[in-house]
């Protein structure tokens, strides 16, 4: 069993992936053919965005969006402490100070109530600017927009969507990757829209913001190539990626989107009353990136992690660090805020295999596992 099964999805995908796949090789455009601006046409519409600007990866996609808001040092930037490195690796990277905030349990994401005490523990201290939340659609639910958009604005702070892995999920009508002034999401494999390698992409409605970022991504170019107008990166989506997503996008939206949540929702109806599931927001749909579940103790998940790789069954913890213990951030100051939250997580959580082609089979054994586990512990 994998635990997310790419080989799956490409013999299900195989004959279209292989000749579009073969016909980028034919044709030799390999950076920015056609299937590029295709792909950024289709992804916008899709998210519902005037700008999609495809990049190399999604740690890439975050660097740009700071950079279009000149985000440095003497800037803070509001980050959740239970993320993926580079959530907070990009604003740091930039010379700017990720200051750490902590989650909410059982949607993983920023807590709004901790996030305002957060800013004004900054702006009390006086040391550094507040400029910009990064909100983590974590595991693919959408971060809790609406309040995070209004505390935005109560401090005058940019909001910046780290839709990694959060594409196709959404609040009501509306999509991830549309909720931030910014948003990026990630193409690597096991994301809910993965290609075969790196990829990245940044959306947003905002004209200026969109000309920089397509500035950045090729050597800050001005009107060509060799006419350099600003210090920047080279981080572009190559032709045979995007040739690979257009396929898989078609797939994500005819029947994966539907697929994943049918698979989580079996889990939620089987597990629900003997661990704690993680919890959709009334009105959000999530992309199952991950579906985590939480246990008493590190001791128990750890137990269940054994047990379950002794049936061939295969399970991650994410994460299993805090941000804020991080020794690359050694110097952000922490002692006012807390952690409670993250502190408990990073014991408690287990992630089991999910994604589209997951099996009936496969979850039965999976499920059962957990049960019988469970039963012989109260035994
Ligand atoms: C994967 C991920 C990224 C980085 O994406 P890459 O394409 O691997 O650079 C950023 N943020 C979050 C939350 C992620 O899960």
């Amino acid at each position: 069993m994998e635990f997310r099964d790419l080989k799956a999805q490409y013999q299900h995908l195989k004959p279209e992936l292989d000749e579009e796949v073969l016909k980028v090789m034919k044709e030799g455009n390999f950076i920015s053919g056609y299937q590029v601006s295709e792909l950024e046409k289709q992804l916008a519409e899709y998210v519902g965005v005037k700008h999609c600007i495809t990049c190399g990866n999604g740690t890439d996609a975050l660097v740009l969006a700071l950079m279009a808001w000149n985000i440095g040092k003497g800037d803070a930037v509001f980050v959740p402490d239970f993320t993926f490195f580079a959530s907070a690796e990009a604003p740091a990277f930039l010379g700017a100070t990720p200051v750490f905030v902590d989650v909410e349990s059982r949607t993983f994401n920023i807590s709004p109530n901790e996030l305002e005490n957060a800013i004004q523990g900054v702006l009390k201290e006086g040391k550094l600017i507040p400029k910009a939340i990064i909100a983590v659609d974590l595991f693919g639910q959408p971060a809790e927009y609406p309040r995070i958009l209004e505390i935005a604005k109560k401090y005058n702070l940019f909001v910046l969507e780290d839709g990694a892995q959060g594409f196709g999920g959404g609040i009501g009508e509306k999509k991830a990757c549309s909720f931030g002034d910014i948003a990026t999401t990630s193409f690597f494999p096991a994301k809910p829209l993965g290609c075969y390698g790196d990829g990245g992409a940044i959306f947003t409605d905002n004209d200026d913001w969109a000309e920089l970022v397509k500035s950045y991504r090729i050597h800050g170019k001005g009107g060509n190539k060799y006419d350099n107008i600003r210090i920047g990166m080279n981080s572009r989506l190559d032709t045979m990626q995007a040739a690979i997503l257009l396929v898989k996008l078609k797939a994500f939206v005819d029947h994966e989107l539907h697929d994943v949540n049918t698979a989580a929702d079996y889990y939620t109806s089987k597990l629900k009353n003997i661990v704690n599931t993680p919890i959709i927001k009334e009105g959000y749909l999530s992309s199952w990136a991950q579906y985590t579940i939480i246990l008493d103790s590190k001791k128990q998940r750890d137990e269940l992690q054994n047990v379950l790789k002794e049936n061939g069954v295969p399970s991650m913890i994410y994460y299993p660090k805090q941000m804020h213990k991080q020794e690359a951030f050694h110097y952000v100051c922490e002692k006012e805020h807390s952690f409670k939250v993250t502190n408990e997580l990073i014991d408690n959580v287990l992630a089991l295999p999910i994604h589209p082609y997951l099996t009936r089979e496969e979850q039965e054994k999976i499920i059962n596992t957990i049960i019988n586990f469970f039963e012989n512990k109260s035994n």
